[in-house]
């Protein structure tokens, strides 16, 4: 991982840290959930674990668990938030995964979607 993505200067963990303010709608130990700043549908949460992991291609063996919390509780939180009929999750990876913060996060999408900015760059 690139001194450019650890987690001094991360976004993601000055919201964590309470740094940069957001409009949180789950929090635990491991975990955080807030609404994402520009939402690309009626319903749209990022999910990310309190640990700073650049990417999912910096996951190991070790963060299964809290992965796997992650992907257990985004059906819970899309649930709660409206979206009980389904939703759509994303994790963008990486320049050509269209990455844009490099806190790993999980994108909880509910609703109709306008064609999100992720999608056309490259
Ligand atoms: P990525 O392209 O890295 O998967 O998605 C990053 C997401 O973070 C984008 O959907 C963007 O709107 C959102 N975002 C960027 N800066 C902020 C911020 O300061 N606060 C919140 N709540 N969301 C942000
Ligand atoms: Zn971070």
């Amino acid at each position: 991982m690139s001194a450019d993505h650890g987690p001094d200067n991360c976004l993601f963990c000055k919201i964590v840290r309470g740094q940069i303010s957001s409009n949180k709608v789950f929090e635990d130990d491991d975990v955080l959930a807030f609404h994402d700043i520009d939402p690309v549908a009626p319903l749209h949460v990022l999910l990310i674990p309190k640990l700073h992991l650049a990417t999912l291609a910096d996951s190991d063996s070790t963060h299964e668990p809290l992965l796997g919390k992650m992907l257990v509780l985004a059906p819970r939180l899309a649930r709660e938030l409206g979206s009980a009929d389904g939703f759509r999750t994303i994790i963008n990876t990486g320049r050509i995964g269209g990455q844009e913060v490099y806190h790993l996060h999980l994108h909880i999408i509910g609703g109709p979607v306008r064609l999100p900015a992720m999608l056309t760059r490259g």
